[in-house]
């Protein structure tokens, strides 16, 4: 019996051409479609790319990695796989900025979305298109292949932009929506998939749909927070509003973490700023470059003393008819707040360049060679009832008091429940509270820091909030066995396994998240 499993094993594999790795016989022959065929590399080049991402921690070699240049491209290739006898794997890539593998596809294809971008053929390319008017609203139709810095370059031309964001833009719209998409405006306006009116969804049975609220409700819900389970996003409208010009942005410095939490949460309960986050200052840690020398010096002697310091983000957007105003109105919303005396900094910045601010921090890092490093990173949604513990428990007793080797930056701030809608894949904790914490442990492991201690780290932190019954989620989540993600699910679990089975029965799309092929 051994022999003959072995026979057949052996002899679904041989050389495909123009590469020296054996093949599946079957995959191969399923992709005999010329069109499909033409535009699949399996060269060095396409497959390093391929089978990394941002995370630079697990390498996963695709069979090989189509370059689409029109939405049938993808469909073509999906039936492919749905109709043979030997379905492969497809994931989209996005930008591939994930940090674990999740647009990967071991042994499958992996469809690079980025090429559609360069496709200047209208008809055939979704791109970025504005619409609507003052009354009905306005949104963009944008190709879920599109970057968020040319969605918000493109739609600032028309003084609109979206209302969601993430702290980073070079992300494509399909890969955020497939998570959430969250900032420091989520509290307001909701994470980015709760400001989508629509979308066009290739399904894992190459089914072209499109979905909203109100048609294919089932599919339009499922791919929002879907993690690619259900089918690849080729368009996505989005909601727009009328953009600021500029904006007062706002840093304030906290020693102690009830009084920094306490302001947050003030601060997204009312209306005043458009944007609050927050972030820790750890002794000796490099200080963001949102200050200057001088208040660097101060901040840091202040750490020193404390050993950590909580600082709290926000902005206020501002335009022409606000400009008079606006110091006023930033004097009333900072009043009455507990932050250290002589630790408020203050910045005008332009609306872009407040949304595109990270960009010029991984440019500082690329020339430093610290961008392409490995990125252990951790996110994590914090029930808001226990985020005093998860301060002394975390950031006190793990990260600053045995800090080894982890270096931010570390996010934390509120966020309110409310926009968040639970149809969704999505999971965030499953208590009552009006709002929940997004912890971002951010770790790089450039130079001379390996990953693994780093990652041993968060798994200590995992380790203490099961051990202290803290009802954390992950964001971004990953896991290597079935019953992990079944209690990650929790009560979402049974309906994300049935939308499996309607929209991606065989299995086939974003196996790098590891759900439906963990044992
Ligand atoms: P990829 O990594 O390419 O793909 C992610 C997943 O989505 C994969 O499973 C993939 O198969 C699937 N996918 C990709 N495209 C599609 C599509 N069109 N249709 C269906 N599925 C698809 N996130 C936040 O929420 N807020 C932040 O502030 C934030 N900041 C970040 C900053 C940096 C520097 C980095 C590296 C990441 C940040 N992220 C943030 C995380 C980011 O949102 C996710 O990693 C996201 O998945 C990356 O988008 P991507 O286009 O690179 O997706």
């Amino acid at each position: 019996v051994y022999f003959v499993v072995r026979f057949v094993i052996l002899s679904l594999f041989f050389i495909a051409p123009g590469s020296s790795r054996p093949w599946p016989n079957t995959l191969f022959s399923s992709l005999r479609n010329e069109t499909i065929e033409n535009k699949l590399c399996t060269d060095t080049s396409c497959m390093t790319i391929a089978s990394s991402d941002y995370g630079k921690m697990i390498l996963q070699l695709p069979f090989g990695v189509l370059y689409p240049s029109s939405v049938s491209d993808i469909i073509d290739l999906v039936k492919s796989s749905y109709n043979s006898s030997f379905p492969f794997t497809i994931a989209a890539r996005g930008n591939g900025h994930s940090v674990r593998g999740q647009a990967m596809a071991k042994d499958g294809v992996v469809v690079n979305m980025g090429s559609m971008r360069s496709n200047t053929d209208v008809s055939e390319n979704t791109g970025i298109k504005v619409s609507g008017n003052s009354s009905l609203g306005f949104y963009a139709d944008v190709g879920g292949e599109q970057l968020w810095i040319d969605v918000l370059r493109t739609t600032l031309e028309q003084g609109l932009a979206p209302v969601s964001w993430t702290d980073y833009l070079y992300l494509t719209v399909g890969g955020t929506l497939s998570n959430a998409g969250i900032s420091g405006q989520s509290s307001f306006h909701g994470p980015q998939i709760s400001n989508v009116l629509e979308m066009d969804v290739i399904t894992g049975k190459g089914d072209f749909i499109t979905c909203s609220k109100n048609t294919n409700s089932d599919l339009f819900y499922a791919v929002l927070g879907g993690l690619g389970q259900f089918g690849i996003i080729t368009r996505a409208r989005i909601v727009l509003d009328k953009a600021p010009n500029r904006v007062k942005w706002v840093r304030i410095i906290y020693k102690d973490f009830s009084k920094f939490t306490k302001d947050q949460e003030h601060l997204i309960s009312v209306d005043g700023f458009n944007y609050v986050e927050g972030s820790l200052i750890m002794k000796n840690s490099p200080v963001n470059d949102f200050f200057s020398p001088s208040d660097e010096s101060m901040i840091n002697s202040l750490a020193s003393e404390n050993g950590i310091l909580y600082s709290l983000e926000a902005v206020k957007y501002y335009d022409d008819q606000t400009i008079n105003t606006i110091d006023e109105e930033l004097q009333m919303i900072l009043k009455g707040l507990s932050y250290e005396s002589g630790f408020l900094f203050m910045k005008d910045a332009s609306f872009f360049d407040f949304l595109n601010r990270v960009r010029d921090a991984e440019l500082l890092l690329q020339s430093l060679a610290l961008w392409d490093v490995p990125h252990p990173w951790l996110n994590l949604f914090v029930p808001k009832s226990r985020i005093m513990d998860f301060n002394q428990g975390v950031f006190v007793d793990i990260i600053q008091n045995q800090s080894r080797s982890s270096s931010g930056p570390f996010l934390v701030y509120p966020i309110n429940r409310e926009k968040w809608d639970d149809k969704m894949s999505v999971v965030i904790p499953e208590d009552d509270d009006d709002m929940f914490y997004t912890v971002a442990l951010l770790n790089s492991a450039g130079g001379a820091k390996d990953w693994e201690t780093i990652d041993n780290q968060n798994t200590e932190i995992l380790q203490f909030c099961d051990k202290s019954g803290i009802m954390v989620k992950q964001y971004f989540p990953h896991y290597s066995k079935k019953k992990e993600w079944m209690k990650h699910f929790g009560n979402k679990w049974d309906v994300f396994k049935e939308r499996k089975a309607q929209f991606d029965p065989k299995m086939i799309l974003s196996p790098g998240q590891n759900i439906f092929n963990s044992e």
